[in-house]
């Protein structure tokens, strides 16, 4: 069971944005199993009963969508330096989204976005292992043999990393650049840049076109559209 602060649980159903969500509990409107709870910090789960004005939450629909992410864009829901967020996409969608993982904000690619945590955290659990494929533009021209750590699985930052799938795609001698394709299955921060980069290609361009199942196609940098629900089922 998920635990959640009252002002979260209540703007993730919908009814008022957090901030309003604090006022609502500070003026007494929000009862919990019960009792009127007036302040802050207060920790719920879905099994607690949460009234505002006598009425209960209830569980939004589960919504999923498929963004393609342009480069140039945080991977966040607000940024303090005011720049480009991925909801900033979504203003038409009624939904609270949040991404699921993160793209760097000069990687663009393929990020899924939802309402639904549970649905996020089961994505993002190791144990469900999603293949994520990555096309990395790097500097210098690696041989197979240079790349082969990536196979056997690194060790950086003293973290072990799960192996890597990867495919040397092609090279420009004049420019000394290479476009390799990686497969991973994790999601640490960095990951695709901090494994080519130690090694000794650093990644000058990076994308991910396909996320398990699912691939941008016929989608432009900025574009979105819903999950097929046998889309949904293919991740799950
Ligand atoms: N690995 C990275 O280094 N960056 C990303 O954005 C995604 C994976």
């Amino acid at each position: 069971e998920e635990l959640v602060r009252l002002q979260k649980a209540i703007a993730n159903a919908g009814v008022a944005s957090r901030r309003h969500a604090e006022e609502l509990i500070a003026t007494g409107h929000v009862e919990v199993n019960g009792q009127v709870v007036t302040e802050m910090g207060v920790k719920v789960t879905s099994r607690d009963e949460v009234l505002v004005d006598g009425v209960p939450l209830t569980k939004p629909i589960s919504r999923h969508y498929l963004f393609y992410k342009p480069r140039g864009v945080i991977t966040a829901v607000t940024d303090d330096k005011k720049r480009k967020v991925v909801t900033d996409y979504f203003e038409e969608v009624p939904e609270r989204l949040y991404p699921v993982g993160r793209l760097d904000y000069d990687t663009s690619g393929l990020l899924i976005m939802t309402n639904d945590g549970e649905f996020a955290n089961q994505l993002m659990h190791p144990k469900f292992k999603i293949e994520k494929h990555y096309i990395a533009k790097v500097q210098g021209i690696p041989t197979r043999l240079a790349l082969d750590p990536l196979r056997k699985g690194m060790k950086i930052d003293g973290k072990k990393l799960a192996p890597a799938r990867f495919n040397i795609i092609s090279s420009d001698k004049a420019k000394k650049t290479a476009i390799v394709e990686l497969t991973i299955h994790q999601g640490v921060n960095h990951q695709v840049k901090n494994m080519l980069k130690a090694v000794g290609f650093p990644v000058i361009k990076l994308s991910r076109p396909q996320y398990g199942p699912l691939t941008l196609d016929g989608l432009q940098p900025g574009d979105y559209r819903p999950l097929k629900p046998r889309e949904v089922d293919a991740l799950r």
